[in-house]
């Protein structure tokens, strides 16, 4: 089966002979192994048939054995970050995700090594690696500034260094990129984003072909219990189908999007991985089907009115769902980060992040246009 068609066709196991076309919802936390053969089913922190046909549908789509569904893409993280002993080492990408800073900074309480670096530039992460990494954390593209790191050469200089690599693949989506063909051991997810694609629900997942390695991760998920319930798995699971349909309307809205703000006089500077002046823009045509939905830029107007004025695009974190989103990382999504680590990473003040949605691009560029130029006006009346 290709891609799209494992969407809609993977892990819908019917069970009760009634020619169900979509499974039901499977709502039982204990069964009673004696009435199974073979006996499956124990107790739903550890298996549960609604959570199983998800997890199967995600790992035919990197076409792998494993997948592990969590109850956030912060808990799935966790849960890799718990494989690391205190004393160990990992390295990872200096511009990530707000929360998985959250992470490192309780792995460092722990006295586990992290080390942010910029795995785009090919040199500075080689010397990163030399001398011993347990783990290497690739977040690719990158949040806010969609930097791109590739992850074909990095899992081939960590494995080299003894590391395993974890993909943090919720900016681009098994519909975009695929880690694991890529070299890397371990995909995660925040299925809250493009998988389930609604902003209705949290969810995550690491999906993963390593028998050990999923045993492990396994075991940690049944004792810690960071599961989600069957009502949240059937919620990704429906998401999860028009995946492809909906990442490609994205895409091709964040195109047109990026067209309008490369030209304006008020934006100083735009990160979109499909510009060709994007420094990794060959990286991404490689290891990217398509350069994704995310977009970021630096407005010269005033940002708050900015994020004030769009209809259209609502003033919120989050991302990859059917609503078109607008946010400021320094003052929202990356705030919880301190200002001089966002100052290194180079996420300026004035930095605004879109998510596209599903919507029409030239109501989404109508919007944005027309927001930009009130909250331009906007700052130039304002006296300082
Ligand atoms: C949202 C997000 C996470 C965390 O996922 P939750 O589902 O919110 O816990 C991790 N990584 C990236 C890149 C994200 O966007």
């Amino acid at each position: 089966m290709r891609f799209d068609t494992k969407l809609v066709h993977e892990g819908q196991r019917t069970r009760f002979g009634h020619g169900d076309v979509i499974p039901p919802i499977h709502v039982a936390v204990t069964f009673d192994p004696s009435a199974q053969d073979p006996a499956r089913y124990y107790y739903a922190r550890g298996e549960s048939p609604t959570r199983e046909d998800l997890e199967t549908c995600l790992a035919a789509l990197e076409d792998v054995r494993f997948a592990l569904a969590f109850s956030s893409g912060q808990a799935a993280g966790a849960a890799v970050l718990s494989l690391l002993e205190p004393g160990a080492r990992v390295v990872a990408s200096d511009d990530v995700y707000g929360g998985t800073y959250g992470l490192f900074e309780l792995c460092r309480r722990r006295g586990v090594d992290v080390r942010q670096v910029d795995l785009s530039d090919v040199d500075g992460t080689a010397a990163a690696l030399s001398g011993g990494v347990n783990l290497v954390w690739v977040e690719t593209p990158t949040n806010p500034l969609m930097k791109v790191a590739d992850i074909g050469a990095i899992s081939a200089a960590a494995h080299r260094a003894g590391a395993i690599v974890v993909v943090d693949n919720t900016f681009a989506s098994p519909a975009l990129q695929q880690p694991l063909a890529a070299g890397a051991d371990v995909s995660l997810h925040s299925t809250t984003k493009f998988i389930a694609g609604h902003s209705d629900v949290l969810g995550g997942a690491l999906v993963l072909d390593d028998p050990t390695l999923h045993g492990r991760l396994l075991e940690h998920r049944t004792v810690v219990g960071g599961v989600p319930g069957a009502f949240d798995c059937y919620l990704v699971h429906r998401g999860l189908k028009t995946l492809s349909l909906r990442v490609a309307r994205q895409v091709a809205n964040a195109r047109a999007a990026v067209e309008v703000l490369t030209a304006s006089p008020l934006v100083a500077a735009v990160h979109y991985p499909g510009l060709p002046h994007h420094p990794q823009f060959e990286l991404a045509a490689r290891q990217m089907s398509a350069p994704g939905s995310m977009v970021s830029f630096e407005y010269l107007g005033d940002v708050a009115e900015l994020l004030r004025r769009t209809e259209l695009f609502a003033a919120a974190v989050s991302l990859g769902g059917v609503r078109s989103l607008i946010e400021c990382p320094a003052s929202m999504s990356h705030r919880p980060v301190p200002r001089e680590v966002r100052a290194r990473a180079g996420i300026a003040d004035n930095l605004v992040r879109l998510s596209f949605g599903i919507e029409d691009p030239a109501d989404l560029v109508e919007d944005l246009c027309a927001a930009m130029a009130a909250a331009s006006y906007a700052e130039g009346s304002a006296t300082r």
